[in-house]
């Protein structure tokens, strides 16, 4: 399975790194955005990540070169998508354009093409609903930075055909990566779960069970988690966590209602890791102490 051909619609932080792993699996790659110099950005990318692996030892020369080779760009839908075996697209998280992309490309691919969204919080059986033949379309969610994270979650419709599923999960193995199969459902599986951790982690700091250093301690080493929920809550930023749990309280119920002390953070643009400040105060990209009530006791 790894002389196909991909097709990635949208060059930015997913796609590059999507149709990395994919022509590093021996594929044929085209990446496709809207705009030449956004296609470049992209190829650039893949070539700065490629280098780093080369400096690491972690990617030879020669394979550096030939993933570089397997890679084109265009800004021509059709031209990206019309013998595409796979088409996956990383456009921007936005339903209306998710479904006149899938609807484009529906138009000007081949009838066996499988169609993927890398949507990380969408519903997939609406994007799919778009399809003549729905059947074929799936969800297939990277996590950043794709050419390090392992998982994938392989997010089948309501409409998904049972093979579209297993060639999904096949793609997944091929790029060197785990598949977890979940059905569409709000948040997925890592989305739901993740979340679900990291709003009671903040809950427990608004009653002062303990610090936000303590609580991530507390999950660093008493369950080997890389990162606690707080400060992943910083890195990942309070103003996507608030939106993403907005979204699942509606969808699942109060468990997700956002506390307070989330909402205050976001109101005064304190939205973690890239503004400076969170749970935690940061600098350079390390966190340098706690915020308010907590002390600067790291
Ligand atoms: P991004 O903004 O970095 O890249 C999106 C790219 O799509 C841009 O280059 C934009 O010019 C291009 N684009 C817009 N319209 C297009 C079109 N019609 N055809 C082709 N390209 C088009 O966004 P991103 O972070 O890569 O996110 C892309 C998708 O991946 C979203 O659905 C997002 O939810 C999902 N996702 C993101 C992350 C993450 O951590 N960034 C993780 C998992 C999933």
């Amino acid at each position: 399975m790894n002389d196909m051909r991909i097709a990635v619609l949208g060059a930015g932080t997913m796609g590059h790194g999507i149709a990395q792993v994919s022509a590093m699996a021996g594929n044929r790659v085209t990446i496709r955005d809207i705009e030449e110099e956004l296609v470049e950005d992209g190829i650039d990318s893949i070539e700065a990540n490629l280098q780093g692996g080369v400096e690491r030892d972690k990617v030879t020369e020669e394979e550096k070169a030939a993933t570089l080779d397997r890679i084109s760009g265009t800004t021509d839908l059709s031209e990206a998508v019309s013998d595409a075996d796979l088409v996956v697209e990383a456009v921007p998280e936005e339903m209306d354009l998710k479904k006149q992309t899938f609807e484009e490309v529906e138009a000007h691919a081949s009838e066996d093409a499988v169609i993927a969204s890398n949507t990380s919080s969408l519903s997939v059986t609406e994007i799919v609903s778009a399809l003549d033949d729905p059947g074929r379309g799936i969800g297939l969610h990277f996590f950043n930075p794709v050419h390090i994270m392992q998982l994938v979650e392989v997010v089948v419709g309501e409409q998904t055909d049972e093979e579209t599923a297993a060639f999904a999960e096949e793609f997944v193995e091929d790029v060197d990566k785990t598949a977890v199969t979940v059905q569409d459902a709000p948040g997925f599986a890592s989305s739901r779960l993740g979340v679900a951790l990291g709003v009671e982690a903040m809950r427990m700091v608004q009653e002062g069970v303990a610090s936000p250093r303590d609580i991530d301690a507390a999950m660093e080493l008493g369950y080997n988690h890389p990162m606690g929920p707080i400060e992943l809550g910083d890195v990942v930023g309070l103003d996507v966590r608030l939106e993403i749990l907005e979204h699942l309280r509606e969808e699942l119920g109060e468990r997700f209602r956002p506390p307070q002390i989330l909402r205050r953070k976001v109101r005064a643009g304190k939205l973690g890791k890239k503004t400076g400040e969170g749970f935690y105060v940061w600098k350079n990209g390390e966190i340098v102490g706690t915020s308010g009530d907590w002390g600067d006791e790291e």
